[in-house]
C-alpha cells in the first residue's frame, strides 16, 4: 500500500487573536507513508471497549430466501447473469465438476418444482445467485455482485470465480466525476444449494477467487499496486481486531483479485472483504456517549448533515489556543475514525490511564475534536463525498466553476460551502468563527 498517501486527520489550529483564513491559521496534514502502518498505528491507540454491532441500512432485498432465489435462477435460465454464466459453464466445460453442475441443474428442474412461470419480480442481483451471495446492505457496505462462474482448469485450484464492482459515490459537480475506490462487502456460500451439493459434494471447502472488475476505473487505480485486501470471518465486520490482510491480492492488467477458502460445513462459510476495515456508526455514537460522560469533555452538535445525522464535536481542554481537529472528510479513510478514538481516549483518559502529556495539552489548548465530519458518506460506503456528492475537502471556500459540458470554462464561481451542498463544512466554519 506504499503508493497510497492519505490524510488521517486534518488539524486546523488558529490562535484566539487572529481569524481563520489569514496567515495565523495553518493546516497541518498528518500523513502516513503507508496505509499499513497507519492502520497498525490506529490499532495501537484504540482499545476494545465498545461492543461491536451491526446497524443495517434499509434493506431492499428480495423477499425470497437465497435457496428459492437460486432455484428460480436455475429455472428461469438466464434471467440473471449468474444463472446464465453458470449454465454456460456447465454446458461448455468438460471437467467432471462442470458435468456434475449440469446434472445438478437438470435434477433440480425435473424433480423438485413444477415447470411454471412465476410472476416476474425484480430480483436483486447481489442476493440471487446459487453458490455465492454478495451483500453490502450494512453500515459502510459497498460492493455489487456482477457474475460468477465455475472455475475450469484454473491455476491454483480455484473452484469458483466471483466478479464484483465497487459502487460509485454520487456525482461530484466540482470535479465532474463520480469517485470510487473503497469497498466492503459480505460474501456467503449457500452451502445448501442443490447446485453446490451437485458440484462440490465431496469437498469440505471451496476456494473462491474474487475479481473487482472496475478496479482500473477507480479514482486512484495506482493505489491497487501492492495493496492487500482485508478479510474477516467474524459474523460482524465491526470487530476491528479480527481483520487481517489477504496474502495473495493481485493487481495486474487493470484487474484486482484475491482468493479465499470458504468452509462448506457451516461456521466460516461467509466472510467480509474490505479495502479498509469499516468503523461503524454505532461505535461512533458509543464513543460520543463515552466522551459526554467524561468529566473533561463537553459534547455538542455543530449542526446536521445532509441526511440528518448530528455532526458531533467534542470540546476538551481549557487552554488559550484553539485547536480544531477534524476527521473523515473523505469517508473512505476509516482509519481516521480509529485515530480519533485513540486521540480522545488519550486526551480524556477514557481508559483511566492518565499521563502528563495529555494534561499539558489540555492546559495549553482548547481542542474542538470532530471525530467524523462525514458520517453520511461513511455509513453509505462512499470514498470521497457526502450524501449530496460534495467532496468536503473542496468545500471550504468558493472556487472557479468546473468547465461546462462543451469544454468552455464557466465564468461564475462555484459557491462553497453551502447549506444545501455541504452543510457539514458550513456549520463547522460557523462554529470556528464563533470559537475564535
Ligand atoms: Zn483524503
Amino acid at each position: 500500500m506504499s503508493k497510497l498517501m492519505f490524510t488521517a486527520a486534518l488539524l486546523l489550529v488558529s490562535s484566539s487573536t487572529r481569524g481563520r483564513g489569514g496567515t495565523a491559521a495553518f493546516q497541518l496534514y498528518r500523513r502516513s507513508s503507508s496505509t499499513a502502518s497507519a492502520f497498525v498505528n490506529a490499532r495501537t491507540t484504540h482499545h476494545q471497549r465498545l461492543s461491536p454491532g451491526i446497524i443495517p441500512k434499509s434493506t431492499a432485498s428480495s423477499t425470497s430466501s437465497p435457496l428459492s432465489a437460486s432455484l428460480r435462477d436455475l429455472l428461469e435460465g438466464g434471467s440473471t447473469r449468474s444463472s446464465s454464466s453458470m449454465t454456460k459453464a456447465a454446458d461448455e466445460a468438460k471437467s467432471p465438476p462442470a458435468q456434475a453442475a449440469a446434472a445438478a441443474v437438470e435434477n433440480v428442474v425435473e424433480t423438485t418444482l413444477p415447470i411454471k412461470e412465476t410472476p416476474t419480480q425484480p430480483v436483486k442481483k447481489s442476493t440471487s445467485n446459487s453458490i455465492i451471495s454478495i451483500s453490502d446492505s450494512f453500515d459502510s457496505g459497498n460492493g455489487e455482485f456482477v457474475s460468477f462462474n465455475i472455475a475450469d482448469g484454473e491455476e491454483d485450484y480455484t473452484d469458483v470465480i466471483v466478479h464484483v464492482n465497487i459502487k460509485a459515490d454520487p456525482f461530484t459537480d466540482l470535479e465532474q466525476k463520480s469517485h470510487f475506490q473503497s469497498f466492503s462487502f459480505r460474501s456467503s456460500v449457500n452451502f445448501n444449494s442443490p447446485a453446490i451439493r451437485g458440484i462440490f459434494s465431496d469437498k469440505k471447502s471451496i476456494k473462491v477467487k474474487y475479481v473487482v472488475d472496475n478496479a482500473n476505473e477507480a479514482s486512484y487505480a495506482d493505489a491497487w499496486n501492492g495493496a492487500s485486501i482485508f478479510v474477516t470471518e467474524k459474523s460482524t465486520p465491526y470487530d476491528a481486531d479480527s481483520w487481517h490482510r489477504t496474502s495473495d491480492t493481485n493487481y495486474e492488467k487493470g484487474v484486482l483479485s484475491w482468493t479465499h477458502v470458504h468452509d462448506l460445513d457451516g461456521e466460516s462459510s461467509s466472510a467480509y472483504f474490505a479495502y479498509f476495515p469499516p468503523y461503524s456508526y454505532e461505535r461512533h455514537l458509543g464513543l460520543i456517549a463515552q466522551c459526554a460522560e467524561s468529566e473533561g469533555a463537553r459534547v455538542f452538535s455543530l449542526g446536521q448533515t445532509v441526511s440528518g445525522r448530528e455532526i458531533d464535536c467534542v470540546k476538551v481542554g481549557t487552554g488559550p489556543r484553539k485547536c480544531w481537529i477534524i476527521h473523515r472528510q473523505h469517508p473512505g479513510e476509516s482509519m481516521a475514525s480509529f485515530y480519533a478514538e485513540g486521540l480522545l481516549n488519550r486526551l480524556l483518559a477514557l481508559d483511566d490511564k492518565w499521563d502528563n502529556v495529555s494534561e499539558k495539552a489540555r492546559e495549553l489548548f482548547t481542542f474542538y475534536i470532530v471525530p467524523n465530519i462525514n458520517p453520511d458518506g461513511s455509513a453509505n460506503g462512499y470514498l470521497r463525498t457526502n450524501a449530496a456528492g460534495s467532496n468536503l475537502n473542496r468545500e471550504w471556500c468558493p472556487s472557479p466553476s468546473p468547465p461546462s459540458a462543451d469544454g468552455s470554462s464557466a465564468s461564475e464561481m462555484y459557491e462553497a460551502p453551502t447549506l444545501h451542498r455541504s452543510p457539514e463544512v458550513y456549520y463547522l466554519l460557523q462554529h470556528m468563527d464563533e470559537s475564535g
